[in-house]
């Protein structure tokens, strides 16, 4: 395949618009998998993307498709020609967009998608912007046209006034009936550019992502940027210098697929004997070992937004959920791990995240695929502090916070957002009200048509990492979208909001909050761990405390009966039952002090904003 038969493309799509859905009807039209292959949305693999109708992890499909080309350079009648067409999956929800630019790095064009009745969301916003800093070539798409309120000239419309988009260059699709669709790969292959690299040159390779596989180790998911890369040959990583021999090198056809080499512009695996996917880096240049090179661009880091501490539901397992971890993180680079230890929870771990979303999808593939029970702790943003002795830290953990602190605060920072809300026009005033409590500066605020309007807001991150989302989403019968980017720190007014049980902080419980909430979110965490936390032997107080200052406090009376009294009589099947009922119970326990805490109660933290 020589380059100009090539083409590398994505889809992207605000949630819901039918990305996934249409990726299946390509792989289907070219072949590449069967129709009624009874599992809808081929390339969301894993469980938690089908349950949650989300894509996390970016997969790539190899297709070929037939074409000719109608160009004057190319008009001595051959026929139609065999296109190799990459689809480069990428994932669909604002925690992820540093995986999608990561995604588009090896693209050179984009198919928009825009459902044809809800027209322009945030996340369409967000994702043109950053295929149009990627200089991709965009095909907006407007699907699902078969719906009976689907306005597909209001959409043309929007998609030219807020991108600039021709109106004349948007195809019509529905990806349910089929109708249109034989048009999307012609215009893949007529608008989008070939991949740009040089076959003589000496060869490049991007390392777009890696994972590990129980048979073949560590399997590296890369796009050949120049030159070509032969099973065999010695490879070297620009990252680290180490080298390596492509024992296997294919396609993704949507499985692995051996093709024993791939040439310029082509996207694939390569299999090398790699250890861990720690030596993968992630944006790193492979190389042929004794070629110099110029290392390609690769990535900015991932941005870590949220960080929460992991536990081990039962003591004993912190071994399992260590090995679990290391384990997923080889399949989920973008999670930054380092050990830690709490007086209240034990021995653990301190896990920084792309977003919420990012953390509980983290958590439930723990307990799905790896069987681990953890307990997580609020989670936070990474605040930066400043003491009077000018040194400033980073805190992602409110824990490492001194209470009483000896060196004086000076200054603290937080993160801010830069957010993206596009609603109807009549929940414009709920929604001003809600970014107000949130703390939110209003940016820009216009109108996208006469019925929806469109607002850039300012938020501290910390306020949206809790509930917003949900909240936003009530407020406005599920019709707002939202997405946001990372802007600058803004200097703020920052406590740490201590949890006592029976007098004793709570390190694992406890969190950083903005001084006018202080008082109000110390009384809801109280009233709620009061809800959960069950009655025992004795008398618990609870308390929230800024420094030596207790802001709200509960009790929770001691439990008068011993459930066994109940079995008394002898009846030794019941009296059995009601222990083992018992047992069940504790194991989602964590004891902190003498208090048994259900693994409910840090749940229900995460819920106070
Ligand atoms: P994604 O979140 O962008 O990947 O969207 P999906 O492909 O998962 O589609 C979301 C929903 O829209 C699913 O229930 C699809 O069956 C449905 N859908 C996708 N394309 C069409 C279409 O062209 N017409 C209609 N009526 N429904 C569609
Ligand atoms: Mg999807």
């Amino acid at each position: 395949y020589p380059p100009e038969l090539i083409r590398n493309f994505s889809i992207i799509a605000h949630i819901d618009h039918g990305k996934s859905t249409l990726a299946d009807r390509l792989l289907e039209l070219t072949g590449t998998i069967k129709k009624g292959h009874g599992q809808p949305q081929y390339l969301d693999k894993l469980q938690v993307e089908r349950e949650r109708g989300i894509t996390v992890k970016a997969q790539t499909a190899t297709m070929f498709y037939k074409h000719s080309i109608q160009e004057a350079s190319c008009s001595d009648d051959q026929g139609p020609a065999n296109f190799l067409l990459n689809l480069i999956d990428t994932p669909g929800h604002v925690d992820f967009s540093y995986e999608v630019s990561r995604s588009l790095a090896a693209c050179q064009g984009a198919l928009l998608v825009v459902d044809a009745a809800q027209g322009v969301q945030a996340q369409t916003v967000a994702n043109f912007y950053l295929a149009f800093e990627s200089n991709l070539t965009i095909i907006p798409v407007i699907n699902k046209i078969d719906q009976p309120t689907a306005d597909p000239d209001g959409v043309k419309a929007q998609l030219k006034s807020m991108f600039d988009l021709d109106p004349s260059d948007a195809l019509l699709t529905s990806a349910k009936t089929g109708e249109g669709l034989e048009q999307v790969l012609p215009a893949v292959i007529e608008r989008i550019p070939a991949p740009p690299g040089k076959s003589d040159s000496p060869l490049r390779v991007l390392l777009l992502d890696s994972y590990y596989d129980e048979y073949k180790g560590v399997i590296c998911h890369v796009a050949v940027v120049d030159g070509a890369l032969r099973k065999g040959d010695k490879i070297s990583s620009a990252a680290t210098g180490q080298a390596y021999e492509a024992l296997d090198v294919g396609i993704m056809h949507p499985e692995l697929k051996s093709t024993g080499m791939l040439l310029t512009g082509q996207v694939g695996y390569v299999v090398s004997g790699m250890r861990s996917t720690k030596e993968a880096r992630v944006g790193d240049t492979l190389f042929h070992s004794r070629s110099t090179v110029e290392p390609l661009p690769g990535f900015k880091p991932a941005k870590h937004m949220v960080f929460s501490g992991l536990y081990p539901a039962d003591g004993s397992d912190f071994e399992a959920l260590n090995h679990a971890i290391e384990r997923l993180t080889c399949n989920d680079a973008s999670v930054s791990i380092t050990k830690e230890s709490s007086t209240a929870l034990g021995l653990g771990f301190r896990c920084g995240f792309l977003g919420l979303l990012h953390m509980d999808v983290f958590h439930q593939r723990l307990e799905q695929e790896y069987g681990a029970h953890v307990i997580s702790t609020v989670p936070t943003v990474p605040y930066i502090f400043e003491y009077s002795d000018g040194s400033k830290l980073q805190v992602e953990n409110p824990a490492a916070l001194p209470s009483n602190p000896k060196q004086r605060v000076t200054a603290c920072w937080e993160p801010t957002v830069m957010a993206t809300i596009i609603i109807p026009s009549q929940y414009v005033g709920s929604v001003i009200t809600l970014c107000a409590e949130r703390r939110g500066q209003q940016l820009e605020y216009s109108f996208i048509d006469s019925q929806r309007a469109f607002m850039k807001y300012r938020l501290p991150l910390r306020e949206i990492v809790v509930d917003f989302y949900n909240e936003l989403k009530s407020l406005t019968s599920g019709y707002a979208s939202f997405d946001y980017e990372d802007a600058d720190y803004q200097e703020s007014d920052l406590v740490k909001l201590d949890i006592l049980l029976n007098g004793q902080p709570v390190d694992a419980m406890a969190t950083i909050v903005h001084k006018l909430k202080a008082y109000r979110v110390g009384r809801e965490l109280v009233d709620k761990l009061k809800k959960v936390i069950d009655r025992q032997m004795f008398e618990i107080s609870l308390q929230a405390a800024i420094g030596s200052k207790v802001i709200a406090r509960e009790t929770i009376s001691a439990m008068r009966k011993n459930v066994l009294a109940k079995c008394y009589g002898g009846d030794v099947t019941r009296k059995r039952k009601l222990l083992e009922k018992q047992k069940e119970g504790k194991k989602r326990m964590k004891r902190v002090g003498s208090v048994d805490i259900p693994q409910e109660a840090f749940h229900e933290l995460l819920k106070v904003s």
